[in-house]
């Protein structure tokens, strides 16, 4: 009787909708979830600009319900954070994911030809995002690393993305654990590029290494001027800081073609792939040499 649709107390005063109202979710929902492993890592695609070869993947997590079916982050992710459950949360997705990073195909099966071709497998990434909250907590670096080691997987492959305002929220607490990150390797990116209000001054004092261009710019690029504007502002700023630029919403050709010729390094979005399931990822990397 988890999740009985119809459960908001407020659902009555609510217009008639089309849909069906969707269940409030819970702190008590969100701890059984974990309790009971219901959730899933995906994995989407992120490719080099220009060379088109596969750079790594992101991992997203989705809730796998067993009544309600596949829920999104968006949906669960505020919860879990202002109830403190993020902390669960990201060591299960980071357990998934640094797992299946591990278990990929040596590069040896992919066809050095194939226009999306891998770079050796040791050399892909894998992009995981983290809560500012995470930033709280002091023996999370330690775990990781601890974590890397048993798995010989290099921190360097790892890159953990904080949205822009997250990490801007309270710049000096975080610096501290961002920078003893950084200093085991880690890579750190700020997620949601252009939507918030950073300064330049703050920027330079966090230790991040790549910048994602909000997807809003990168969707709207071919038909806004001002998404343009804002897209190869941030690309002067963040090579200007010595960042890698990623651009992700990347749905078409042509958008993927704008954001190579801007100089963005990286790209991710539907046009080159959807986020997949561990299997289909596996999948998509084999049909990469056909
Ligand atoms: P995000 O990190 O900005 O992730 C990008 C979102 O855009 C993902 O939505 C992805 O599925 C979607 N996307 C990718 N390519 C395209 C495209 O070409 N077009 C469009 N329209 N969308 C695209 P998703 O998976 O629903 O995740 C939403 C947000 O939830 C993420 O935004 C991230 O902030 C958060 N999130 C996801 N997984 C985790 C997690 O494990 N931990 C934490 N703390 N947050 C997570
Ligand atoms: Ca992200
Ligand atoms: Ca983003
Ligand atoms: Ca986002």
């Amino acid at each position: 009787e988890l999740l009985t649709p119809g459960e908001t107390a407020n659902n009555t005063a609510a217009p008639a909708r089309t849909r069906r109202p969707k269940p409030e979710i819970t702190e008590a929902h969100l701890k059984a979830a974990l309790d009971a492993r219901q959730f899933s890592v995906i994995y989407q695609p992120k490719i080099e600009c220009g060379s088109e070869k596969l750079a790594g993947f992101e991992a997203l997590v989705r809730w796998v319900h067993p009544e309600h079916g596949i829920i999104g982050p968006d949906r669960f992710i505020p919860l879990a954070e202002s109830s403190g459950l993020i902390d669960t949360l990201t060591e299960q997705v980071l357990d998934q994911a640094l797992a299946w990073l591990k278990a990929l195909p040596p590069d040896s099966v992919l066809d050095p030809c194939s226009r999306l071709r891998a770079r050796a497998t040791d050399a892909l990434t894998m992009s995981v995002n983290i809560s500012a909250r995470t930033l709280n907590d002091a023996a999370f670096v330690d775990r990781l690393a601890a974590r890397c080691e048993a798995l010989e997987i290099h921190p360097a492959n790892l890159i953990f993305e904080l949205t822009e305002t997250s990490a801007m929220d309270d710049p000096v607490a975080s610096l501290d654990l961002l920078t003893r990150m950084r200093m085991k390797g880690f890579h750190l990116s700020i997620d949601d590029f252009g939507t918030g209000f950073s300064s330049m001054v703050q920027l330079v004092r966090l230790p991040f290494s790549e910048i994602k261009v909000d997807k809003s710019f990168v969707m709207t690029a071919m038909e806004s001027r001002e998404s343009r504007t804002v897209i190869r502002s941030i690309v002067d700023l963040g090579h200007g800081l010595g960042l890698r630029c990623t651009a992700e919403g990347v749905e078409t050709r042509e958008a993927l073609d704008y954001v190579t010729e801007v100089g963005c390094d990286l790209a991710q979005g539907y046009f080159i792939a959807r986020p997949l399931s561990g299997d289909k990822a596996v999948e998509w990397l084999r049909d990469l040499h056909p």
